[in-house]
């Protein structure tokens, strides 16, 4: 990252809402599940599928997480009587893991039985590292029961592999990614190069235990990657999946699509939008620009969702 890129990431949280909001507005379907909804139709349209996430995390208020719990109980009946192709993700802080894992968990059971109702499938997205095993716990509480639960595993994380062998393999539908949040070294590998190095290996044991494989990332040096060990094990197409976010290289999208892969798209959405698009931000070396293009009055390149 630029010089540059770096000042606008440490100044972030001094910049204007508006502004953030501006530059965030690629990576965010809208506040409201008609917007999302819009952007699902818009994606299918292209070939891709989605998985729906209702913005929100850390929170403290039980009313919220109930919120949260019905927006996604409605949204699975969108979701079927407009014939979407579309699953859902969520935030286990969201629904009250920092208040009590037992009421959290009642909420995931909730969203977990509504959408097996209706034949959906439901992804536990993985915060930071205080969260891992409460949400692996939940995850094998209750996937048994219900068969329609997916985890994610970072492969900045040093206990990914061992994560993986742990898991039932039986049904099992991983999302892996590099991973987002800013964790310590004694528990995650840091250098670029290295996290690399462990997603290949993630993924390599995913395919190798007959895992349904959801490959998330947008790094080019990975999907060539996954292309190969998809090529060296013969991974049929109903295998695996490329998971990208909203916003970001939709030319890559197109070209795994052209290609004959199935490619699904993370659509965020709701009120919630700040801690989302911040975190987005952090993360794009090109930010400077993105940030800078919004000052000026123009959308950064790819605004179209
Ligand atoms: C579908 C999906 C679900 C995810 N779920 C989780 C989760 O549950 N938990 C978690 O910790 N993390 C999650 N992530 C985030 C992930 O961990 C990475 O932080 C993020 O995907 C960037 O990593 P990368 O593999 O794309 O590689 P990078 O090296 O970060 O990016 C590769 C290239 O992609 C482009 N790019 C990447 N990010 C952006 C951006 N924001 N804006 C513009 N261009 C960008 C840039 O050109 C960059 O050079 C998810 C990511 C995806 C795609």
């Amino acid at each position: 990252m630029s010089l540059f890129g770096r000042f606008v990431v440490a100044t972030l949280p001094l910049t204007p809402r508006f502004l953030v909001g501006r530059v965030a507005a690629r990576y965010v379907a809208g506040e409201t599940m008609e917007e999302a909804l819009a952007t699902v139709r818009d994606l299918n349209g292209s070939g891709a599928a989605a998985t729906l996430d209702v913005l929100g995390e850390e929170v403290t208020d039980r009313d919220k997480a109930t919120r949260a719990v019905e927006e996604y109980l409605r949204l699975f009946a969108a979701i079927e009587e407009q014939r979407l192709d579309a699953n859902v993700s969520l935030k286990l802080t969201l629904l009250g893991l920092k208040i009590d894992e037992g009421f959290c968990c009642d909420n995931v059971e909730r969203i977990a039985a509504a959408a097996a109702e209706r034949g959906n499938f439901v992804r536990l997205d993985m915060e930071d590292a205080t969260t891992t095993d409460a949400t692996l716990a939940i995850y094998q509480r209750l996937q048994p029961r219900y068969g329609n639960l997916g985890v994610v595993f970072q492969a900045y994380m040093r206990r990914t592999l061992c994560d993986i062998d742990r898991l039932p393999a039986e049904g099992a539908n991983v999302r892996l990614c590099k991973g987002i949040y800013i964790e310590p070294r004694t528990i995650a590998w840091k250098g670029y190069q290295t996290v690399r190095h462990n997603f290949v290996a993630a993924l390599e044991k995913l395919i190798t235990r007959g895992v349904y494989a959801a490959i998330a990332t947008h790094d080019e040096y990975l999907v060539c990657a996954a292309t190969a060990l998809i090529d060296r094990h013969r991974l049929p197409r109903e295998r695996y999946e490329f998971q990208m976010l909203l916003g970001v290289d939709h030319e890559l999208r197109r070209i795994l699509l052209a290609a004959g892969h199935r490619l699904r798209v993370y659509v965020p959405y709701g009120a919630d939008w700040y801690a989302y698009s911040v975190r987005r931000l952090r993360e794009n070396p090109e930010i400077a620009r993105h940030v800078v293009n919004a000052f000026f009055g123009r959308r950064g390149s790819g605004g179209a969702r």
